[in-house]
């Protein structure tokens, strides 16, 4: 029998001592906290290695070995977190002060809080002293706040056995939330794919006090009015759906599953329930955001050039090479010169999997109410490197979270009670149970 008050203790105690190393990204100085962990796992008789990509940036990665029955499946975190200025915090960012029923501090959240879980979880599996149907890896990462060089891109170039064998990965991304007194937690299995694009139109030069009919900034104000003007058509991926569908069930809005009319009625649903939720609209649309716009030097030169920058993002199913081809025809206008910053597609994993299954039935063994969804992120994790190669990973922290709660993310006065980790550790374990197929 799991002693769970000593559990909660070891969990706690794991966590603050994980925020206590500061692994701001940059540097990083992500050793550290690997050393930490490669020490608590040497006690319990778990095998780890840490990788240095560069000297301080650590990445570790600790196995349980399994049966072979299936293929492993792997648990990810990052080590690194973001900046924290303590002169703006009301708690020691890297204090990890417990007080008024949370635990303080930069990573409580983000993502500290499911690594110590992660580790707590991998702990409890060797203690059961089971073998695995399959091996049960950990991989904490360096460098995830700054596009991963350092870590899980340059982790799986190295010959590290099992992380790209994995048939399932377990990483951040979905947390949950209440839903009308309903826990709904979000299984993030998809992230939107990213065009980031320069349009550049040029004018005739010369002095401002002679105007020309062909300004830059001018012709450029009129095609970012069409941007202005986009109104693209809902595109509703399998994620949305199952996210929409989970969303009527928790709100008690009847629609039927085979009802002919059911996008329609799920785009009625969404319209009505999720008009002012942006995270929930973005999962239904292809996006343009213009954010940076260029021209200019001088009050009275006439600009030979003006410049601006679009960060698209995009559902399933389109790719940035056709979201290119769709937005160059929005602007019309053969004169454009058009540069590609960077691209990546859409990534989106099955969710009729073991894996999903298992985390819905956790989940509601440890809280009876609760309801799992599917879900769509807007932003980028790790996992895209892993489902662009054809394995399922999801995103799936499972702790209960309110809007300001998520706020401090990346934030001012980041924390994480104690109930949420209590229970996460719980919901974890029983995930990592069910796929490693043991009791
Ligand atoms: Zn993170």
């Amino acid at each position: 029998m799991i002693n769970w008050e000593q559990v909660n203790q070891e969990v706690r105690q794991l966590l603050i001592d994980l925020i206590k190393i500061n692994t701001t990204n940059p540097p990083g100085n992500e050793l550290e906290a690997a050393k930490y962990l490669q020490a608590v796992f040497e006690r319990e008789g778990i095998d780890s290695t840490i990788y240095e990509a560069m000297p301080g940036r650590g990445n570790l990665v600790a196995r349980i070995p399994g049966s072979g029955q299936a293929r492993p499946l792997v648990l990810m975190a990052h080590l690194d977190v973001v900046a924290a200025n303590p002169a703006q915090w009301s708690h020691d960012p890297f204090g990890a002060e417990i007080d008024d029923g949370y635990i303080w501090g930069r990573g409580a959240i983000d993502m500290k809080g499911m690594l110590a879980m992660e580790t707590m979880a991998l702990l409890l599996l060797k203690r059961s002293g089971q073998t695995p149907g399959r091996e049960i890896i950990l991989a904490a990462t360096a460098d995830e706040e700054a596009g991963s060089e350092q870590g899980l891109e340059w982790l799986l170039k190295q010959d590290v056995p099992g992380l790209l064998d994995a048939e399932y990965v377990i990483n951040e991304g979905g947390e949950g939330k209440l839903e009308g007194g309903v826990p709904v937690y979000a299984c993030q299995n998809g992230e939107k794919g990213v065009l980031w694009v320069k349009m550049k139109v040029r004018g005739i030069p010369g002095h401002a006090s002679m105007p020309s009919s062909d300004n830059a900034i001018i012709r450029m104000a009129k095609l970012l009015s069409r941007i202005g003007r986009y109104k693209p058509a809902v595109s509703l991926s399998e994620t949305a759906r199952g996210f929409l569908s989970g969303m009527a069930q928790a709100k008690g809005v009847r629609i039927s599953p085979d009802s002919a009319n059911l996008d329609y009625s799920l785009r009625l649903f969404a319209a009505r329930h999720f008009k002012n939720e942006r995270s929930v609209q973005a999962m239904l649309y292809n996006t343009i955001s213009p954010t940076i716009i260029r021209a200019g030097e001088k009050t009275n030169v006439l600009p030979e050039a003006c410049e601006a920058t679009l960060d698209c993002r995009l559902t399933p199913g389109e790719t940035p090479e056709g979201f290119l081809g769709k937005l160059k025809s929005l602007i019309n206008d053969a004169s454009v010169e058009w540069e590609i910053l960077q691209e990546a597609e859409p990534t989106e994993s099955p969710i009729n999997t073991e894996l999903f299954a298992i985390i819905r039935n956790s989940a509601q063994t440890v809280n009876p109410k609760a309801l799992t969804v599917p879900y769509l992120s807007p932003g980028a994790t790790d996992s895209r490197h892993f489902r662009k190669r054809g394995i399922t990973a999801y995103g799936f922290f499972p702790v209960i979270l309110s809007e300001t709660e998520l706020q401090r993310m990346h934030g001012i006065d980041e924390r994480i009670s104690l109930t949420n980790l209590h229970q996460g550790i719980r919901i974890l374990y029983e995930v990592v149970k069910g796929i490693a197929g043991v009791c």
